[in-house]
């Protein structure tokens, strides 16, 4: 037999997809990691299961206990399927910005969820401090804490980079992603380093995230605003720090929608606005390498999440953006 053990067991072993008219157009293999297919469908399944996990083994966190998060959403989805599987009762507290489809997801799921004006990080009322507030308040209860427990970036560099470089035979000259906490970046990055230090990690930010600057000259600068969802930050979190970091790559939103609509008439894929991301930085990137090389980089969540917002032309109009035709 060949069974995986329930719900946790099947997070994480995503295929590593070549995206065939992308790698033509660019002479490069462009190999995106399908982390839409995770069981709660997105790249965070394997930071939420490994913080849950790191707190059962301290203990902080016991039969019928709670766990509580402030997420942009695909964490809290990765959250409630585990909390349901192993009876933990599953507390999110959530900008109220995000996508409506997010939210109902996480009620289906048997999450509480707590919608919260946006905030910045520096207010006392960011979503983020308002659920370390929750967590401290109940017994029982831990905070995740995504952005700054350190769990969620070993879970990448225990699973994911693994698999990347297993699944290229070790034949990867570059690796691009975007960042929400850092985290996969973070993991990924320190595994193919160790294994081979001349692979290039290459950050990919959306407008209105102040990593572009950082990376490019030490300073956390943020310009504009962008429509993408889980990423881009305005701080350097403890899952991103000491991440050697080769160069940064901007995206804006045009390009984004661009390739997302491109991934699914031309690849057939049906994916989020930071796949886009992504994606668009993993053809600058083989641009600025030249034909030959292998550029990996993840295709994060599923486009669903976004039907309303990203998939509707209306919407994007109204953002200021051209839908494709
Ligand atoms: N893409 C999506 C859709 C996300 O939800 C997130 C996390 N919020 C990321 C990318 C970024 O992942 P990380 O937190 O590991 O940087």
């Amino acid at each position: 037999m060949n069974v995986c053990e329930g719900v946790t067991g099947a997070i994480g072993n995503t295929p590593l997809i070549r995206l065939a008219r992308l790698s033509a157009e660019s002479g490069c293999e462009i190999l995106a990691k399908a982390e839409f297919l995770n069981p709660g469908g997105s790249v965070k399944d394997r930071a939420a299961l490994a913080i849950i996990e790191d707190a059962e083994r301290s203990g902080r966190l016991r039969g019928g206990g709670t766990v509580v998060e402030g997420t942009a959403g695909n964490t809290g989805i990765g959250l409630a399927h585990i909390c349901a599987a192993r009876g933990y009762r599953c507390i999110i507290v959530i900008p109220d910005n995000q996508s409506a489809e997010k939210l109902d997801l996480l009620r289906h799921l048997g999450a509480e969820v707590h919608p919260v004006p946006p905030k910045p990080y520096s207010d006392p009322h960011n979503y983020q401090k308002i659920a370390g507030r929750l967590a401290a308040e109940l017994p029982g209860a831990i905070w995740a804490n995504q952005f700054d427990n350190t769990a969620n970036r070993d879970a990448h560099y225990r699973t994911t980079g693994p698999e990347i470089w297993r699944d290229t035979d070790g034949r990867v000259d570059a690796f691009v992603c975007a960042t929400g906490t850092g985290g996969t970046l973070a993991g990924v990055a320190r595994y193919l380093k160790e294994r081979n230090p001349a692979v290039r990690i290459v950050l990919a930010d959306p407008m209105g995230s102040a990593l572009y600057h950082w990376v490019l000259d030490g300073e956390l600068l943020a310009e504009g605003s962008s429509i993408t969802e889980g990423i881009g930050t305005s701080r350097v979190t403890a899952n991103l720090k000491g991440t050697q970091i080769d160069s940064a790559l901007r995206v804006d939103d045009q390009q984004c929608v661009d390739m997302v609509y491109r991934l699914l008439r031309e690849e057939g894929l049906f994916v989020g606005s930071s796949s886009g991301i992504n994606l668009c930085a993993a053809m600058r990137l083989a641009a600025d390498l030249g034909p030959g090389h292998t550029v990996v980089t993840l295709l994060c969540d599923r486009g669903g999440l976004y039907a309303r917002r990203l998939f509707n032309p209306a919407w994007l109009r109204e953002k200021g953006l051209t839908p494709p035709a």
